[in-house]
């Protein structure tokens, strides 16, 4: 699959809530605030899963062994799960995305850059706005949270620091992430910002929040490219210039983006502002992966259950996509899950293979689902086209073949314009690419190229009940791979 697919992926999906995708689904909040004065902040000793973006820290009794699950709900299912394990050595949440290794190897470098930058906050300084910015998967959110977790640690020097951190993927609205914002500071319920107001007001209730608490607050954006993507920059701006209208506080913004140019859709003033330093966290090679995954996979597994090849496999396939090391650890999971359900007592580079499968078909499955219909009857309409043809399509026979797909599901076809911008949608989900050919005299279309594998998209496609009375027949006993998956989704990761 071509490496720019920007649909949902089923790794996340299922273990994800939508309030912050690296955050298990019965964390309780999107927000994650810790005052250094606070005695509840969380010891880097101790990381575990949740921790990263949960906020409500979990006690780890100091008798836990590594390997030993974490006493909560998560946990204790996965105690009992693992106890008949052979693959596992302990809780599974090592493998998920919300779990902060203790060692982020490769990262290195950026963990200096950002504890650079935000160390002069310990002596009582304003830090720099930053920054941070790279694809997804690249170690971003993992980073910002050791780098606050080691600065936490020297909480006695750092009593005036507060550190709040929220994943913007889920804030609608300018209001609530002011509000969410202020009422980490909020010391009686009297003191909390309700919904309902002016933002002026709100604006201005903050201020009064800050100001109280007083000291440095450094506030981290996560995904803010999504809530400016929503919402606009203004947040930003009323953000960036907040120093100006505080008296006892002074804030420092961390941005951090899965976009890479993010900061071409900003404002100049706010562009300014916000990229007082900037740090891009470059993909992962394959070789930083296996380092990542190896380290992981010494955690998760008992020993000698991952046969050589394992690591590597999974390494390389997610260095095509991107070097994503969700993408890799997700692999990785998959595989061992693919192992358990073979009976399996050691898990091998071909349950890897199952895994890579079975995540390119979710991630397509999750897709073609979302689609509007006639953007479903395009899609099967092109992907016929390429199975015949082999090559690309032209826009104007796309259309043809959408259109008689179309009458021949009772659907009235839309116009051609409609077509066309649905064209430019998929091409933007990663499903197939267009490039603009010249045709004699002036003329110009578009040629279609199918950027998914056909084999695995066309039968996703014709499990649909709109596609299917046009799909081609089943030959007998095939069985789509996400039927022998869990069809409730209940499965251990
Ligand atoms: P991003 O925020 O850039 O999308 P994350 O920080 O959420 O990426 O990382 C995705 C997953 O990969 C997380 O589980 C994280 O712990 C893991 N990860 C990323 N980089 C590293 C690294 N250098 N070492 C170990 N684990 C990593
Ligand atoms: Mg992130």
């Amino acid at each position: 699959m071509h490496s720019s697919h920007r649909c949902p992926r089923p790794g996340q999906a299922s273990t994800v809530s939508p309030a912050n995708e690296d955050r298990p689904v019965d964390a309780p909040e999107p927000l994650e605030t810790t005052h250094a004065t606070n005695p509840a902040a969380t010891p880097v000793s101790d990381r575990r899963p949740g921790a990263e973006g949960g906020g409500v820290p979990v006690p780890v009794p100091p008798s836990s062994a590594p390997g030993t699950p974490p006493p909560s709900a998560g946990g204790i299912l996965d105690a009992i799960l693992s106890a008949k394990s052979e693959l596992f050595r302990g809780s599974r949440e090592v493998l998920r995305d919300s779990y902060v290794p203790s060692r982020l190897p490769h990262r290195e470098q950026q963990i200096r850059s950002v504890a650079e930058i935000l160390a002069p906050s310990l002596r009582g300084d304003l830090p720099s706005n930053l920054l941070i910015y790279g694809k997804i998967g690249t170690g971003k959110t993992a980073v910002v949270a050791q780098v606050r977790q080691d600065l936490l640690k020297r909480s006695e020097l750092s009593s005036h620091i507060s550190f709040v951190t929220l994943n913007c993927g889920n804030i609608d609205t300018p209001y609530s992430l002011l509000q969410t914002i202020a009422n980490q500071f909020a010391k009686s319920e009297a003191d909390r910002i309700p919904t309902g107001w002016s933002l002026d007001r709100v604006q201005s209730g903050m201020r009064r929040l800050l100001d109280a608490k007083g000291g440095i607050l450094l506030l981290v954006l996560d995904e803010v490219d999504r809530l400016v993507a929503r919402s606009g920059d203004n947040i930003l701006y009323t953000l960036s210039q907040i120093n100006t209208e505080l008296e006892n506080a002074r804030v420092a913004i961390i941005g951090i983006s899965n976009d890479l140019k993010f900061t071409n859709h900003l404002d100049a003033r706010v562009r300014s502002r916000l990229n007082e330093e900037k740090i891009l966290f470059p993909p992962y090679d394959a070789m930083q992966l296996q380092d990542i995954l190896r380290d992981r996979a010494r955690e998760a597994f008992r020993d000698g259950v991952v046969d050589p090849g394992v690591v590597e496999r999974c390494a390389a396939y997610a260095a095509l996509e991107n070097g994503d090391a969700r993408r890799a650890l997700a692999l990785l999971r998959l595989a061992a899950e693919m192992a358990e359900r073979d009976h399996a007592k050691r898990i091998t580079p071909d349950h890897v293979v199952k895994a890579k499968n079975r995540l390119e078909q979710d991630i397509i499955v999750d897709c073609c689902r979302t689609l509007p219909p006639h953007c479903k009857v395009l899609l099967y309409a092109i992907l016929q086209s390429f199975e015949r043809r082999r090559n690309g399509v032209l826009t104007g026979e796309v259309y043809d073949s959408y259109r008689k797909l179309a009458e021949r599901l009772g659907l009235q076809p839309l116009h051609a314009r409609s077509i066309s911008n649905y064209v430019s949608e998929l091409e933007s989900l990663g499903l197939i690419r267009a490039t603009i050919v010249s045709r004699g005299r002036g003329g110009r279309t578009r040629e279609i190229i199918v950027d998914v594998p056909i084999s695995e998209t066309m039968p996703a496609l014709e499990e649909d009940p709109l596609i299917a009375p046009v799909g081609r027949p089943k030959p007998r006993g095939q069985m789509l791979l996400t039927n022998f998956d869990n069809p409730a989704g209940t499965g251990p990761f």
